[in-house]
């Protein structure tokens, strides 16, 4: 189904979607990890450009600059956030260790949140593949929160739609760097085109060893990572990722 097509689907259309319990059966096999989409890569799948961006976790001092930088970039309310650190502490007294995770949305190459979406406001550019949500389209009815494993969506408090990072498409599009990206302290985050084989990004993805969050949901994420600790990142027997790490996320009262 092609950006356009997508965007025919009205209101109207999610209504008879629901009482139809189509939309409701989509919602609940991804919620609940019953999606039988593959999960392996297809080449007639690749862009001809694919944004992404790769994070030196070994470089990040945890000093939130990213975060606030993307909350002045998109004026984002209190409460809920674009960009964000995570930490996790480990050990004993004098034995301990803290490591930063930064995390935003990875712009999957297969997004489980415009798999769900019923009006189409959710979709992946063609042209770039970052994943933006047309807040006109929106009708806030959070099933692309509910499907994102990696609690990468809010529902923004002032607009009422949907909301997460874009990678700053406006700065992009005028050949500039996210805002995360160049106000980055410890030149940790690496911003550019992974389709081409050229641009600094593949050449460091390409050279080093590099993770993405929960591989076994089959999202292709392209926010990459070298020297996370995802070893507190396991499965639960329901299907379910955890993540014990500390966020604001998980903070009582988040939206
Ligand atoms: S991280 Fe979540 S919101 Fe972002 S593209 Fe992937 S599934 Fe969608
Ligand atoms: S809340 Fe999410 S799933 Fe619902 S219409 Fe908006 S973008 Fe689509
Ligand atoms: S600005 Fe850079 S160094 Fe600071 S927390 Fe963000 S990623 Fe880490």
């Amino acid at each position: 189904m092609t950006k356009e097509d997508k965007h025919e689907t009205t209101r109207r259309n999610f209504v008879q979607k629901i009482i139809a319990g189509a939309g409701v059966s989509t919602v609940a096999a991804a919620t609940y990890g019953l999606s039988s989409k593959a999960t392996t890569p297809d080449a007639s799948e690749r862009r001809a450009k694919q944004y992404a961006m790769l994070i030196d976790t070994r470089k990040c001092i945890g000093c939130h600059t990213c975060s606030v930088a993307c909350k002045a970039e998109f004026d984002v309310p209190l409460g809920v956030t674009r960009s964000w650190v995570e930490y996790t502490e480990k050990g004993t007294y004098p034995n301990v260790s803290r490591n930063f995770l930064p995390r935003l949305c990875n712009h999957c190459r297969h997004p489980q949140c415009v798999d769900v979406c019923p009006t189409g406001a959710t979709y992946k550019r063609e042209q770039d593949g970052i994943v933006v949500v047309d807040s006109g389209q929106c009708i806030g009815c959070k099933y692309c929160i509910q499907a994102c494993p990696y609690d990468a969506r809010f529902l923004n408090p002032v607009t009422g739609v949907a909301d997460k990072c874009d990678f700053c498409i406006h700065r992009v599009s005028k050949g500039l760097v996210p805002s995360c990206v160049n106000s980055c302290i410890g030149g940790a985050r690496i911003f550019g085109d992974i389709s081409d084989p050229t641009s600094e990004i593949s050449r460091l993805v390409e050279t080093n060893p590099v993770t993405v969050l929960r591989p076994g949901k089959g999202t292709e994420p392209q926010v990459y990572y070298i020297g996370a600790d995802h070893s507190d990142e396991h499965e639960n027997k329901r299907g379910w990722y955890d993540v014990r790490v500390t966020t604001h996320r998980k903070e009582k009262g988040r939206r």
